[in-house]
């Protein structure tokens, strides 16, 4: 494995992990088989967070509306910062005062394929994912494309294949968490 510069450095100086039962991000094994994970985030505004794993640490997006399974429902997804493995198995809360303060529940979480023939790090800096989701909701083709309206805009939406779905909102239909079932005012 190669070994790299911490890229979790925005992660840590926006938390005191005193305050937050959040992870500190000081254990970095990676997985046989890369994951990903979605968490529903009622932070401020709500949103969903998207993150796969790189290098040993999540990248991470923002999505406001959250994955959708119509190929034509293209989502923001705004770049955030690396996130530590193990924060793909955070659930709870962030208590007031810290920084994301809210309910965090595991919405998805699976393992993904990458279908380009380079690395994810490369494909972010070209400014294209495509991956295989083998999740527990959110499964098949999925793409990434950096958009040029704001350094950090991206749009994520669903590949044409037969796990495409457009007749279900399936953030609606499944609200609940894939490791407690719990929905997000079930953790308030
Ligand atoms: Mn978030």
């Amino acid at each position: 494995m190669k070994t790299k510069k911490s890229t979790l450095k925005d992660y840590q100086a926006k938390r005191d992990f005193n305050r937050t039962p959040e992870p500190p991000g000081d254990k970095r094994i990676p997985h046989k088989r890369p994951l990903f994970v979605v968490q529903k985030h009622n932070a401020n505004h709500l949103h969903y967070d998207f993150r796969i794993e790189e290098n040993g640490v999540l990248k991470s997006w923002a999505i406001p509306k959250g994955p959708s399974t119509n190929p034509h429902e293209k989502r923001l997804a705004v770049m955030t910062e690396d996130h530590p493995l193990d924060y793909a198995y955070f659930e709870g809360i962030i208590p007031e005062g810290n920084y994301g303060a809210g309910e965090v529940l595991v919405w998805d979480i699976g393992t993904f394929k990458n279908l380009k023939d380079k690395s994810i790090e490369e494909c972010i800096k070209e400014g294209k994912i495509t991956i295989l989701l083998e999740g527990k909701k959110l499964r098949g083709g999925y793409t990434l494309i950096k958009t040029q309206l704001h350094p950090n805009s991206w749009l994520f939406f669903k590949m044409h294949d037969n796990e495409e779905d457009p007749l279900h909102s399936i953030t609606e239909e499944h609200p609940e968490s894939v490791l407690t079932d719990r929905t997000i005012e079930e953790i308030t």
